[in-house]
């Protein structure tokens, strides 16, 4: 597997984890689906790096690009992230238990998928308003059921310091 690098931050990696900006009729352009038959050079998706190569006087890269390139970069996905600690003692899993842990005031970071019923989206909504709880939506309950192997609703999160990890992670 050939590496590229980063012009930027001299990263070094595989195609993948770069965009590809392409000099085209002397012009530098995001090269988004890898393919302008031109030289090119590599840079990384993320924030840090595109800045960087926007305030590059070498490449001058028009701004319409780099607003595209910024748009692309990959959020974290919050499943993605609780996926490494699946088996931990940090989670609560349930309605009722998340309810009960929220007004003990012991969980304060519920994960919701956005297809269970709406009366309980309402419920948690109420509780963040009163408890000040952070919520997170997901889109689909299936995708708890894949990382957690059980029917689950609900996600909540208990340690402060893991919660302020997440939330700095999204
Ligand atoms: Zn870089």
């Amino acid at each position: 597997m050939p590496t590229r690098m980063c012009v930027c931050c001299r990263r070094k990696g595989e195609k993948d984890s770069f965009f590809r900006v392409a000099q085209k009729d002397k012009k530098y352009v995001f090269d988004k689906e890898m393919k302008i038959q031109a030289r090119g050079f590599y840079v990384c998706k993320t924030k840090e790096c595109i800045e960087k190569l926007s305030k590059n006087k070498k490449y001058d890269i028009e701004i319409q690009y780099l607003v595209k390139m910024l748009e692309n970069i990959e959020k974290n996905n919050i499943i993605d992230i609780l996926k490494p600690m699946k088996n931990s003692k940090f989670f609560a899993f349930g309605i009722d238990e998340n309810i009960n842990y929220i007004k003990k005031e012991k969980v304060k970071l519920v994960v919701i998928p956005r297809d269970i019923n709406k009366k309980y989206i309402e419920e948690f909504l109420r509780l963040q308003e009163k408890y000040s709880i952070n919520i997170i939506f997901i889109e689909k309950k299936e995708e708890f059921i894949k990382l957690f192997m059980r029917d689950v609703n609900v996600v909540g999160i208990f340690d402060k310091k893991v919660i302020k990890g997440i939330l700095k992670k999204l």
